[in-house]
């Protein structure tokens, strides 16, 4: 895991508490200083999530199999998109997690 600036420090954030999450590295790869990105259904910029401020349920599912995040929202939807939540890397890792009972994640 690697600290992630929610705000990034290029868009003028501090790195203070509350603007500070952990997030896995390849995440935050691919989030680098996006602020937003666009809905795939709608292709309007919609801000990212954010997990201080929003609940994870709220804005995302597990597919009924368990190897794909679903987007709620326009923001969960923009933030699979970002990140390359449903990758091939990473269904294929969810297959493997779910066989030996480590996946969908308990509430
Ligand atoms: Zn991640």
């Amino acid at each position: 895991m690697v600290v992630d600036h929610i705000i990034p420090l290029a868009a003028g954030s501090a790195s203070d508490i509350e603007n500070l999450c952990l997030a896995c590295y390849r995440c935050n790869e691919f989030k680098s200083a996006r602020l937003d990105a666009p809905d795939p259904v709608s292709g309007d910029m919609i801000p990212l999530f954010n997990p201080h401020t929003q609940a994870w349920h709220d804005h995302f599912t597990w597919s009924e199999d368990g190897l794909r995040v679903v987007g709620r929202t326009a923001c969960g939807r923009a933030t699979i998109e970002a990140l390359r939540l449903n990758d091939d890397w990473l269904v294929r890792a969810r297959r493997i997690w779910i066989l030996v009972g480590l996946h969908p994640p308990l509430e």
